[in-house]
């Protein structure tokens, strides 16, 4: 399958000849599945200005307006989930099933973003006060403008959906630049926008390039940037950003870890360790990379876990679990990360070798604290799995590196479960599953540290494409005025009284 590559206003006519592209790579076969322009300065200015205009219309059509348009983009992408998984697979590299799964998570956002954008963003009355109760105060959340949003190639669809149609939702204009390795999915999803909404096409628009483009991007009059990648490239963009203080969200990487404590189903801990740490090849930013099981479980965990990796089948063919990895240059972090674990005296029980870009499942043990394979997100099929001798030990673990994502919790006890969910250093934690929250349109998503900052999903997501405005309708002047140069000296006194006697006995 070759992919379609966008024309752009570049190519038509231009003085200097045709822009430049490159190429989309499928990472299985090496073959190029199509060639792509490299959106230039003046590209992505013009896409912005066409996204300015066309957010105004976007605005006027208000919550009830937008629901039904993002209903029909909606409807596209389910009726055609099949061909975007084509592309999601062939360009990333996972197996169908799993670009799928991908895709209907991400339409049950779409789906949750649309229907929930009026209640939570719509015009609300609240408390007036003390002070100002002859004052209506209203709140409600109004449209930045124009979103940027910059994308990862793992999750190509979850990922830059989870800000695009969160930011739509709550009335703005996007434009997306993918990233250059899956580009075609990015230009996917801006046809199916211009099917599904044809009279505007400039609400969603979509450019492709290299990580100049979307530097471009956050210096083109942008109101916000919804950044998703890695926390090196992230620190790039705040960078660029803060030249007109175009404010950022922030979804960068992690090194998510599970604990397994004493009472534990094993199994199960191993089979969410498994589909954690090793679908999608482990490029998963909520993927788990460490495993801390207690003294209790530990033995028969790395037992159990290592049996059932070496069942795990990879390649590009149908029945493989997982695919290639996407980026050749990441292979090499992988292996440093191994041969790190190796040399400094960790053990690999089971994989630890690459063939035709695909990593083995690889299980190590014994690799200590301060080894990259602990420490740096290797993104790959890896899993540490260290002993520990209680739950807490393995909190005081988790929480030792700069990344917060997410982290799962295995336990047989809710009770124990929730207190170490709430003591991990992550934006979210699964107990008893792996990224069970990722699934669910209501809870937001993000991290803290070196995992970024903000938030999409969820009513938190809505709310970051937004900004608050209060307004107040005076509804009757006060007897004895407040706040005017005719204020009488007595009212001074009075308000000091008042103070006193409502909140001075506390
Ligand atoms: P990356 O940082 O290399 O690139 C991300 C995007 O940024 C790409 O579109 C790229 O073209 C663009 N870019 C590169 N340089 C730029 C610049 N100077 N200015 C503006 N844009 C620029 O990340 P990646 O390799 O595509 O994705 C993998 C990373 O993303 C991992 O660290 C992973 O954990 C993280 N991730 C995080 C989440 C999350 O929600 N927290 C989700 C998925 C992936």
């Amino acid at each position: 399958m070759t992919l379609a590559p966008e024309a752009t206003s570049a190519d038509a006519g231009n003085p200097a000849g045709p822009a430049p592209t490159f190429d989309s790579i499928d990472p299985g076969r090496g073959t190029v599945l199509g060639s792509y322009p490299v959106a230039s300065d003046a590209d992505v200015a013009d896409a912005v200005a066409r996204a300015q205009e066309a957010a105004t219309w976007w605005r006027a059509r208000g919550f009830d307006g937008r629901r039904r348009i993002l209903k029909a983009f909606k409807g596209v992408l389910a009726r055609e989930i099949e061909d975007l998984a084509e592309v999601v697979h062939l360009e990333n590299g996972k197996p169908r099933s799993d670009a799928i799964l991908e895709v209907a998570i991400a339409i049950d956002h779409l789906e949750w973003a649309s229907k929930h954008a009026a209640k939570v963003l719509g015009p609300r009355r609240v408390p007036s006060g003390l002070l100002a109760s002859n004052q209506a105060a209203t709140l409600e959340y109004q449209p930045l403008g124009v979103v940027g949003v910059i994308g990862p190639w793992n999750y190509p669809v979850f990922t830059p959906m989870g800000s695009i149609a969160y930011a739509l939702a709550a009335g703005n204009a996007v434009v997306f630049k993918p990233s250059e390795h899956t580009p075609g999915v990015g230009v996917w999803l801006g046809d199916a926008w211009r099917r599904a909404v044809p009279e505007r096409p400039d609400v969603l628009q979509v450019v492709t390039g290299l990580g100049a483009t979307g530097g471009a991007l956050c210096r083109a009059g942008v109101d916000k940037v919804a950044f998703t990648g890695s926390a090196p490239t992230g620190r790039r963009v705040m960078a660029a950003c803060a030249e007109n203080l175009v404010p950022v969200l922030m979804e960068l990487g992690g090194k998510d870890a599970m604990i397994v404590d004493d009472d534990a189903d094993v199994s199960a801990a191993v089979d969410a360790a498994l589909w954690g740490g090793m679908s999608n090849a482990g490029q998963t930013c909520v993927g788990i990379e460490r495993v801390y099981a207690t003294d209790a479980v530990y033995d028969r965990f790395v037992a159990e876990l290592t049996a059932r990796a070496a069942e795990v089948r990879t390649g590009s063919g149908d029945d493989a679990h997982y695919g290639p990895i996407t980026m050749p240059s990441q292979v090499g972090i992988i292996e440093r990360h191994i041969a790190d674990a190796v040399a400094s005296g960790g053990r690999v029980l089971t994989g630890g070798t690459v063939a035709d870009g695909v990593v083995a499942p690889t299980v190590m043990v014994d690799v200590p604290e301060d080894s990259a394979a602990v420490r740096e997100e290797t993104f790959g099929p890896t899993l540490t799995v260290a002993r520990v001798r209680s739950a807490d030990e393995a909190i005081e673990r988790t929480n030792a590196t700069p990344y917060g994502l997410a982290g799962a919790i295995f336990t047989r006890s809710a009770k124990r479960g929730v207190a170490l969910a709430r003591q991990m250093r992550t934006g979210m934690a699964s107990i008893n599953a792996v990224n069970a929250f990722s699934t669910i349109p209501a809870l937001p998503f993000g991290g803290v540290g070196e995992s970024g900052f903000g938030r999409i999903h969820g009513a938190d997501g809505l709310r970051e494409f937004s900004r608050s405005k209060a307004i107040t309708r005076q509804r009757f002047a006060l007897p004895i005025p407040t706040t005017s140069f005719r204020r009488p000296p007595e009212v001074t006194e009075r308000l000091v009284k008042v103070i006193r006697l409502v909140h001075g006995r506390s």
